[in-house]
C-alpha cells in the first residue's frame, strides 16, 4: 500500500516535462496556398503544433528531427474509404460479406487496413459505411482509446438507403440480410429516424445511398437527412451514380456528392454555386478491369472526363478513393496512390490535388480547426518525402516520415 502511495505521489507530484519535438523542415508545403517555405522549424508539444517559422528557438532538451532535405506537408486525408470492407473483385456480391464474414473479422480487417494507410501517410480517413454492424465505430474507438496505433477516423455508421440497401436478388424468404450494414429508410421521417439511430451508435457523419435501385431519393428525402444531420453537427454524404437523381442530392443540401461520374456541366455548376463538395472516387481503369466492373474502361474514362470538367468549373473537390477490391501485389495504400494518375490525366495541377487531400478535405470533415494544415494550434499530422509532390504527386509513394498527433509513426528517412 505504501509503495502504491509513493508511486502515486511520484506520478503526480513531479511535473514531467512535456516531450517537445523540433522538426527541421527543409521544404514546408502549405497546400492552402500551394506555396513552399524553406528551412522552417516546427515545434511540437502535447500532440499539437506549438510554433512554426524560420527563427523558432529550439528549447533545451527537445528531440530534434532533421528533415532538412525533405518535402513536408500535412498528413493526407482520404475522404472516401471503407476500411472494414474488402471484396475479391467488384463482381463479388455484397451479400457474401454480410453472410460469410463476422463483425469481429471486419473490425480486425478495418484495423489492419487503417494501419496500412497511416503508415503510408494517410493520417485521416472518412469512412463511409459498409462497416457491418458499426465495425468502423469500434475501430475508431479502439484507436482513440490508445489501444492501437491508427489514423484519425471519422465514420458514417450504417448506410441509409431506400428499401434493400445496395442489395439485389435477395429472395423474400431469406429476410433482410442487408440490414447487417444498411438501414432501410423510405420517406422523410424514416430517414430522420435512421440518422438519429446512426448518431446514437456513434456516427461522425451521415451517408445516404440515393439511387441504387429503380427507386431513388426525392429532394424532400435528401433535405430531411441534411436537416437532421446538420442539427446534430454532422455533414451529409450522398452516394449518387446516376445523373437524373443528382439534382435532388445537390438541391436537397448534401455536403458532398460521392462518385457522380456522369454529372453534367450544369450539375457541376450547381454544385459550385451551392458549395457542394465532390468526392469523385475516380477509380483507375486497372482497378475497374481487375475488379470485373461492367464497362470498366468506359466508366473510368467518363470519371476522368468528369474530374477534368469539375476542376475547370471550379467545384470544391476532395481526394477520395473507395478502394474495396484486392489488387494483386498491392496494399490498400498502394491502391490509394494509384488514383493519383487519374488526377494527372484530368489535368488537375499537383497543388490542387494536395489541396483536395488536406485543406478541402478538412473543411468537408469539419475538422479544419484541428487538422489539414501545418500551423500553430493544430494537431501535428505531418508527412515528409524526398521529392517535391508539387512537381509530381507520385512523390507521395515515397513518403518516408509519418507523424500523427505529434507521435512519430514511421521515420525511415
Ligand atoms: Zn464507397
Amino acid at each position: 500500500m505504501r509503495r502504491l502511495l509513493l508511486g502515486f505521489f511520484l506520478l503526480f507530484a513531479i511535473p514531467m516535462p512535456a516531450q517537445t519535438i523540433a522538426i527541421r523542415a527543409g521544404n514546408l508545403i502549405d497546400p492552402a496556398s500551394g506555396s513552399v517555405a524553406r528551412n522552417q522549424i516546427i515545434l511540437i508539444r502535447d500532440q499539437k503544433i506549438a510554433e512554426v517559422g524560420p527563427n523558432v528557438a529550439i528549447p533545451a532538451g527537445a528531440q530534434v528531427l532533421d528533415l532538412s532535405s525533405e518535402w513536408l506537408m500535412p498528413g493526407v486525408i482520404d475522404s472516401h474509404t471503407h476500411v472494414t470492407f474488402q471484396l475479391p473483385n467488384m463482381s463479388t456480391p455484397l451479400e457474401e460479406n454480410y453472410l460469410e464474414v463476422s463483425k469481429g473479422m471486419r473490425v480486425l480487417q478495418g484495423l489492419k487496413i487503417a494501419q496500412t494507410l497511416l503508415n503510408a501517410g494517410i493520417t485521416t480517413i472518412r469512412d463511409v459505411g459498409n462497416e457491418a454492424d458499426y465495425a468502423s465505430v469500434d475501430v475508431r474507438n479502439a484507436i482513440n482509446k490508445g489501444w492501437f496505433v491508427g489514423p484519425t477516423i471519422l465514420t458514417s455508421g450504417k448506410i441509409i438507403a431506400a428499401f434493400g440497401g445496395q442489395s439485389s436478388g435477395v429472395p423474400p424468404e431469406a429476410g433482410p440480410v442487408w440490414r447487417f450494414e444498411y438501414i432501410d429508410a423510405d420517406g422523410p421521417w424514416e430517414i430522420r429516424k435512421a440518422v438519429r439511430q446512426n448518431i446514437f451508435y456513434g456516427a461522425d457523419l451521415i451517408k445516404l445511398v440515393s439511387d441504387n435501385s429503380d427507386y431513388f431519393y426525392s429532394e424532400e428525402e435528401i433535405r430531411a437527412a441534411a436537416d437532421e444531420a446538420h442539427k446534430a453537427g454532422r455533414a451529409l454524404a450522398v452516394h449518387c451514380y446516376k445523373t437524373e437523381e443528382a439534382n435532388n442530392v445537390i438541391n436537397g443540401g448534401a455536403d458532398s456528392l460521392e462518385h457522380g461520374w456522369h454529372l453534367t456541366d450544369d450539375q457541376l455548376r450547381l454544385m459550385k454555386a451551392k458549395g457542394t463538395f465532390l468526392a469523385g472516387t475516380e477509380f483507375p481503369e486497372a482497378h475497374f478491369v481487375q475488379g470485373g466492373y461492367p464497362d470498366g474502361k468506359a466508366v473510368a474514362a467518363a470519371a476522368i472526363d468528369r474530374l477534368r470538367r469539375a476542376y475547370t468549373i471550379g467545384v470544391k473537390m476532395v481526394f477520395s478513393t473507395d478502394a474495396v477490391t484486392e489488387m494483386p501485389g498491392e496494399s490498400r495504400a498502394d491502391m490509394t496512390w494509384d488514383y493519383l494518375a487519374g488526377w494527372r490525366q484530368a489535368g488537375v495541377p499537383p497543388a490542387a490535388v494536395l489541396k483536395a487531400m488536406t485543406t478541402n478535405a478538412a473543411e468537408l470533415l469539419r475538422i479544419q480547426k484541428e487538422r489539414g494544415a501545418i500551423s500553430a494550434g493544430l494537431f501535428a499530422d505531418i508527412i515528409a518525402m524526398p521529392a517535391n509532390p508539387l512537381d509530381d504527386t507520385e512523390a507521395l509513394r515515397k513518403v518516408n516520415f509519418v507523424m500523427k498527433n505529434g507521435a512519430v509513426i514511421r521515420n525511415s528517412k
